[in-house]
């Protein structure tokens, strides 16, 4: 199972591949096989060089007893204690510091897997607690580097004890906005998987490290169940949508770098550029500003497949787009995207239906039709965008909730009728742009929005035209008839009041031109945000409640 690298002389035979490898490059690359990307591991001081920058400051923590059972296996454990200690230069299995990533503050608690393998007693559950409500005092990120078997069985019921301390001292930063990052590296398992590796607002993860509860010798001797290919990987998880995202190390100084600015951007001043204030480019806001449309037309130009996706709205407007993905329960939905970017330098998190511009790429994101899965990770955004005060944009373009055995199974309804909910009492501003298809519900679900704009082939409806035709012409080619009935185009919509602004699409619409589309969404958005960014949370969940209470109340005048 360990996969690690010896030395022979000055050359290293990889873990994995057993390439040989200079030893001098093979530190110098962070201990990355150059040949099979094998993240060899790292000692909590090499760690703390990676990703810190020089000179952190240690974090003191209360002394803890020692060896409180005088538990003796084969050896006592006070000699094993003893000579993990002489061995790793460590006195206990945990580095604690307050230090800074390029620049930006943060407390930081680094295990290391060579220190008892990396086993959480009492003296490590203390640290990382110490750790913990030095990040509280000082309103500073958290983040933990997990590497460990699990509890330290020599300390027998206080060590799973440090799992309720460390996740009760997790829990208090969580409930004052403090965000905390965990990082997992090969191998993580047991009461830390259990407690403080995974109790954190991203969960990132190096390639082909090892996570999980009961590890695959205790699953083989207990219950004898064969072990499915690449089980309890980094990759694995984010497939299942258990952790946030897997990156090279490499790349991880960069990576929390980006968040620690979104916390802090959100903690701060919040600032936009003034520029925003005129951004947008003219937007239709009465239904007599723009030209009376077929309803069908516009139903087929809204699905045309050339039109811009949320993923592509978020590579060409946003600065360093990072992509969390998954629920924490149930899996990672394709069919919902999300993440952290910036917009000139605003921090935003995004959210949005993902389809495709071929079959390849509709089948691989069911054609935008999200399972519970995918709209319970977009409920998990929201709310760290909540936490760390962050204005949530969500991009709508669905036919609408996977109408499936498995997504009833899941819990469809629930997973939507949450959002909605969630979405009504968020504290920070939320604009939606439906850009394609906003069907029924699985739209609804990511637009409970302060600000809504539809670009102008645009569609929003109860149901799609061919559903509706099903049902009450009971025939499927009334589509037509039914879509001219439903009133669904951003004409209509302005008229109800349930859009806010269109953008107007360039030429014959946005597959003819995504970029120029994506640039004036840019600007209303930009525009909408400004204006939001300046009410207090109260005022944006009582003007988003009163909104959402206005619809179908009888006026005096319904201008359509
Ligand atoms: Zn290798």
């Amino acid at each position: 199972m360990r996969l690690d690298t010896r030395a022979t002389g000055k050359w290293l035979s990889c873990g994995r591949c057993r390439e040989l490898v200079y030893a001098e490059h093979f530190e110098r690359d962070q201990r990355i096989c150059p040949y099979c990307g094998h993240h060899a591991r790292l000692t909590a001081r090499e760690r703390l060089g990676t990703l810190l920058d020089p000179s952190p400051t240690p974090i003191a923590a209360a002394p803890t007893v020692d060896d409180p059972l005088g538990f003796a296996d084969v050896r006592p454990y006070r000699e094993r204690l003893a000579r993990a200690r002489r061995d790793t230069g460590l006195d206990e299995a945990v580095l604690c510091v307050a230090g800074t990533i390029l620049g930006r503050p943060v407390v930081a608690a680094v295990m290391d897997f060579a220190f008892l393998g990396g086993s959480l007693g009492c003296a490590v559950g203390e640290r990382i607690t110490a750790a913990a409500d030095r990040a509280l005092a000082t309103a500073t990120p958290l983040l933990i580097v997990s590497a460990s078997g699990g509890a330290r069985m020599q300390e027998g019921v206080l060590s799973l004890m440090q799992m309720a301390k460390t996740a009760q001292a997790l829990g208090a930063l969580d409930a004052a906005g403090i965000p905390v990052i965990s990082l997992v590296t090969d191998p993580t398992y047991g009461g830390v998987a259990a407690s403080y590796a995974t109790l954190a607002d991203v969960i990132l993860a190096e390639p082909g490290a090892h996570m999980g509860f009961a590890g695959p010798r205790v699953i083989a001797q207990t219950i004898r169940q064969p072990l499915p290919e690449g089980f309890q990987t980094a990759e694995k998880l984010l497939a299942q949508g258990l952790i946030d995202a897997v990156r090279p190390r490499t790349a991880l100084r960069a990576v929390i770098a980006q968040l620690l600015d979104a916390a802090a951007w959100g903690r701060g001043a919040r600032t936009v550029p003034e520029a925003w204030r005129d951004a947008a480019p003219p937007l239709a806001r009465r239904p007599e500003e723009l030209p009376e449309r077929d309803a069908w037309e516009t139903v087929r130009l809204a699905r045309n497949p050339g039109r811009p996706t949320t993923l592509d709205y978020t590579a060409w407007l946003l600065d360093e787009f990072l992509e969390l993905g998954g629920d924490r329960a149930s899996g990672d939905c394709p069919a919902i995207v999300g993440g952290i970017g910036r917009l000139d330098g605003v921090p935003l998190v995004v959210i949005g239906h993902q389809k495709g511009h071929d079959t390849r790429e509709l089948v691989a994101r069911n054609f935008g039709m999200s399972s519970p899965a995918g709209y319970r990770k977009a409920a998990r955004l929201m709310r760290l965008a909540d936490k760390l005060r962050l204005p949530v944009l969500t991009l709508v373009d669905t036919p609408g909730a996977y109408p499936g055995v498995e997504a009833e199974e899941g819990g469809q309804a629930h997973a939507i009728a949450e959002n909605l909910r969630l979405m009504s009492r968020l504290s920070v501003p939320v604009v939606t742009v439906i850009t394609g298809e906003g069907g029924s519900g699985g739209a609804l679900a990511l637009a409970v929005a302060d600000r809504v704009l539809a670009l102008s082939n645009a569609v929003y409806s109860v149901i799609s035209p061919e559903g509706c035709a099903a049902i009450l012409w009971r025939d499927a080619s009334a589509a037509p008839q039914a879509a001219a009935a439903l009133h669904l185009t951003a004409r209509d919509l302005l008229g109800h009041g349930v859009v806010d602004a269109v953008i107007r699409e360039p030429g014959g619409g946005a597959h003819e031109d995504p970029l120029r589309t994506a640039q004036l969404v840019r600007g209303a958005v930009a525009a909408t945000l400004h204006e939001l960014l300046r009410l207090g949370p109260e005022r944006l969940v009582a003007e988003r409640a009163r909104r959402f209470r206005g619809y179908g109340v009888a006026r005096k005048e319904v201008a359509v």
